[in-house]
């Protein structure tokens, strides 16, 4: 008999997108004349930048020759980008990597859900809480998170970011803690780290043998220049990190798939009976024997963001978006919204005020990120991602992705606005 894993079965049945969509589609079936705008999902709208274009038509034609033809890469990932990501996003920060620290993937998305396969079952985890919900959810299908209660699961740690804490997590000092999952900027609060409290989870991790994964998902997206891009920026970090990048916010490969992970040598872990074992020949050996390497399309077309014409296409996009999100917060500010975010980062996190005008939706949930879901939807025809879908304390809370085009942001803000002039 084939028997299920069924920590499957414990994973809350419903993807918060889906229900968002379920609820967009409820309500377009009833209003099928009105256009409702998205600032919802976090996808990218721009297109790909030429150069990126211009490297996968070459590419493309290479593959079309017997010479140039291109079949099983190195797992790893090919050393023209591995070269490229070293020149590019490292040195220039003072970080010197070896080319076999740093694995190419399809995406972070892959990699912060594999990377727990390196750590024993009963490790346990800490998350900021609202957060991003792969790295719970990957833990969960394993077996590692416990069972859950109230939106929370027994064997994760949740460190609460919200504006009463201005979104500084505070260091777990109650219960140990063996692995903890950071992001910065974050998804969702939009929200950033100085290298001061970066430094102070180095050194917990150092002190506590603790492993960090550090999701860099939207460093690109940096804007102050004392913020840190990488969090071997600090002192000792290759000791105790791991860290993800994404070309999918970057340069918008959000269909295209690249993206890499850094496994210091240095990095340990150990036995139950106390040998320390390196971590990087362990991914290396997962990579090698459940990962295929990412296509030679897509790895000419991240190389290509790396040129001089690449680097500033890809920050004329980023500026676009960033242009959406400084017109989202001075409005929303405007209009007496409390928000967070959208100076580092292409998300504003909003705080709901307390507003009770259509008591008739207030059936269907008693969740304060989702009823002002359900009056944006209505009211302005705007959708957002209620908060609480990421994490207990991302109730009272929703998201706006700055990821809309100048056009629809625009135009959501200004109903909005009316809306809001309405209430
Ligand atoms: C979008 C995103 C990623 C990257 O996903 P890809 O698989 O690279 O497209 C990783 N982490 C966070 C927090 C994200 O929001």
């Amino acid at each position: 008999m084939a028997l299920v894993n069924e920590h499957f079965l414990k994973l809350p049945n419903n993807y918060l997108f889906a229900d968002i969509a379920k609820k967009v589609n409820a309500f377009k079936v009833m209003h099928p004349k009105v256009n409702v705008i998205s600032l919802g999902i976090g996808d990218v709208t721009q297109p790909l930048c030429p150069a990126v274009i211009e490297a996968m038509h070459k590419a493309t034609d290479e593959m079309a020759t017997t010479q140039g033809f291109h079949g099983y890469g190195p797992e790893q990932g090919y050393d023209f980008l591995r070269e490229a990501i070293l020149r590019n996003d490292f040195l220039p920060r003072g970080i010197h990597l070896d080319m076999d620290e740093i694995f190419i993937n399809d995406g972070a998305k892959s990699d912060t859900g594999n990377i727990q396969e390196l750590i024993r079952w009963d490790n346990s985890i800490g998350v900021t809480d609202p957060i991003y919900p792969v790295y719970i959810d990957s833990n969960v299908m394993i077996g590692r998170a416990g069972t859950i209660e109230d939106g929370r699961w027994s064997n994760v740690v949740y460190m609460p970011c919200t504006a009463e804490n201005g979104f500084v997590p505070r260091i777990p000092r109650e219960r140990h803690v063996d692995v903890i999952y950071l992001c910065y900027p974050n998804n969702p609060t939009g929200t950033v780290i100085t290298k001061q409290e970066l430094r102070k989870w180095v050194s917990y991790a150092l002190k506590n043998d603790t492993l960090i994964f550090y999701d860099a998902a939207y460093q690109a997206y940096i804007m102050d220049p004392e913020i840190p891009h990488s969090i071997y920026e600090i002192r000792g970090a290759r000791k105790c990190a791991i860290e993800f990048h994404s070309y999918s916010k970057t340069a918008g490969f959000t269909g295209v798939r690249c993206g890499y992970t850094i496994v210091p040598k240095e990095l340990t872990a150990s036995t139950l009976s106390g040998e320390r074992i390196p971590l990087n020949p362990l991914w290396n050996r997962r990579q090698c024997t459940k990962f295929n390497g990412t296509s030679y399309i897509s790895q000419r077309a991240a190389e290509a963001i790396y040129t001089p014409e690449g680097k500033q296409q890809i920050q004329a996009t980023i500026d676009y978006y960033m242009q959406n999100a400084h017109l989202m917060l001075d409005t929303l500010r405007r209009l007496g919204y409390e928000v967070y975010g959208g100076e580092n980062a292409p998300y504003i996190w909003l705080k709901t005020p307390s507003r009770a005008k259509r008591p008739e939706l207030h059936s269907t949930t008693r969740s304060a990120s989702w009823q002002f879901f359900e009056e944006l939807l209505y009211g302005a025809n705007v959708v957002c991602t209620p908060g609480v879908g990421f994490g207990p304390s991302g109730e009272g809370y929703v998201r706006f992705t700055a990821f809309a085009t100048h056009e629809n942001t625009q135009e959501a803000l200004q109903r909005i606005e009316k809306w809001t002039i309405q209430q």
